[in-house]
């Protein structure tokens, strides 16, 4: 075994084939990271002799590291790297199904299929995140209300069983653990090929409106009626107002267009993290100033899929992200009331807010009907002891922290919020009674603390 100092650098400089290596991972916020064996497998047959992992380690699998907690690490443990199981193996013109290997980033997707007038149906926000993440975190975008999560797209799937087994799981076969694989993190097995429903896309641009609302509350219903009537909705909260204006925002629609002349930029570059220095609160107050007036500018014409919008738009003093979904009857108090506990920590978050509708996901999906709240906080030494609080709010309101970004969650607090949890400790039990697989949020939430 190759013995490569510890570094966050790309993974993929370091492992050869199937042989193992040491190196430290770093999570998307860049504030966790862990050092464990890694080894960055070519073809599913390699994936196959990877398991068990060497020295009786345990194992996860990691795409492209988008996730923000710790769910892709595991410290002392070993992971298998995804990105050399990039092969795009058929796609069906007929039905939409493009049948590909897990580390195919979904930029690449894009890429490929948007000329030939396809795309994901879902899209969490980065291209860099591959099929395997999109599927293990069961991804969402911006159309939740229409489109469902990531996974409803995924007609079927090939995953390593803890046991080394290759196995295929679908809506009609194995249907548990396909139900548990979405949104699983990573725990059921590492997914070698899937199928992916692609929709049809008229064009690659959207008409976008803002609007400025004055106050949360209004804010809140105006967003949950444009989700309905428009392809894309979001809004942008501004956190650093005071009094009535507290919360006043943004709404933000978008719906197809025609294509303007111009080309669409795809983007290629890699998404640094939120890695700004922290600034103080007076400046946020101008930006959050300026950028509520701007709302009353005309909208425009815009490319979809924007990702480096992501860099500026995140340049904000932000190192950790908490995202939860708050039920729409209790929004609103919530919302302030999580704006408070921050600021009494003095972290004033960057916050949006999206709908989420019906769909339901997997065992473990964040899916549920209500006002998906994202909160960019600054990195604090009483940074654990703010999340806590805010967590314990999130239960209060009956709420859910969603696992793909979360690194403070605790483990009764995640028994509380996640319903079916004992459906999914079924699952592995039965699939990974050894328990093979584990990361360090799998660890931290106990996930698979319990009697077999
Ligand atoms: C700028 C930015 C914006 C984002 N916006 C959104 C958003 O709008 N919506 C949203 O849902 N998410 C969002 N995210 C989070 C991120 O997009 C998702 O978590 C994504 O699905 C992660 O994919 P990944 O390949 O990077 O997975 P990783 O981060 O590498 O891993 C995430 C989890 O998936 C598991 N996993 C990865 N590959 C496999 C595999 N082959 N088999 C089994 N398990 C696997 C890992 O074990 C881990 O538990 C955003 C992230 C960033 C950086």
């Amino acid at each position: 075994m190759n013995d490569v100092a510890l570094r966050d650098e790309d993974a993929g400089l370091a492992t050869g084939q199937g042989e193992w290596v040491r190196l430290r991972l770093w999570a998307a916020g860049r504030h966790a990271s862990a050092a464990q064996l890694v080894c960055r497998p070519d073809r599913p047959a390699r994936v196959v002799q990877a398991v068990p992992a060497p020295e009786g380690r345990s194992l996860i699998a990691r795409g492209g590291g988008q996730s923000h907690g710790d769910a892709g690490l595991n410290d002392g443990g070993a992971v298998v790297l995804t990105g050399r199981l990039d092969r795009m193996l058929s796609f069906d013109a007929a039905s939409g199904i493009l049948v590909a290997e897990a580390g195919v980033t979904l930029g690449d997707v894009l890429r490929t299929f948007l000329p030939r007038g396809w795309a994901p149906a879902v899209w969490p926000g980065t291209g860099l995140a591959t099929l395997g993440g999109a599927i293990a975190t069961d991804a969402h975008g911006d159309n939740h209300v229409h489109a469902g999560s990531f996974g409803a797209h995924v007609m079927w799937l090939e995953l390593v069983t803890p046991r080394g087994t290759l196995c295929r799981a679908a809506r009609e076969e194995a249907p548990e653990l396909f139900e548990a694989t979405l949104g699983g993190m990573g725990l059921t097995g590492i997914i070698v090929r899937a199928a992916l429903r692609l929709a049809p896309v008229s064009s690659a641009f959207v008409a976008v409106r803002h609007q400025a609302v004055g106050s949360l509350d209004a804010l809140l219903e105006r967003l949950s009626a444009a989700a309905a009537a428009h392809e894309h909705a979001s809004a942008w909260i501004d956190t650093a107002t005071s009094g009535l204006a507290r919360g006043r925002g943004v709404l933000q629609v978008a719906d197809p267009a025609e294509a303007p002349r111009r080309k669409p930029r795809l983007w290629h570059g890699k998404w640094p993290g939120p890695v700004f220095p922290r600034l103080p609160n007076t400046i946020l107050r101008l930006q959050g100033e300026r950028r509520y007036r701007r709302a009353a500018r005309p909208g425009g014409i815009a490319f979809r899929w924007p990702l480096e919008r992501f860099l500026l738009e995140a340049g904000r003093p932000s190192a950790v992200r908490l995202v939860c979904v708050l039920p729409l009857e209790s929004v609103g108090a919530a919302t302030r009331r999580l704006f408070d506990i921050a600021e009494r920590g003095s972290a004033l978050p960057s916050a949006t807010a999206r709908m989420m509708g019906t769909h339901a996901g997997g065992m473990l999906s964040l899916a549920r009907p209500g006002v998906e709240l994202t909160l960019d906080l600054p990195a604090a030494a009483t940074l654990p002891d703010l999340m806590h609080r805010l967590e314990r709010e999130i239960l209060d309101r009956e709420g859910r922290v969603a696992l793909a970004s979360d690194a403070y969650l605790t483990d009764h607090g995640f028994a509380a919020m996640y319903p079916r949890l004992e459906a999914f400790r079924t699952v592995l039990a039965h699939i990974d009674p050894d328990m093979r697989l584990q990361s360090d949020l799998a660890r931290r939430l106990r996930l698979r603390d319990y009697v077999v």
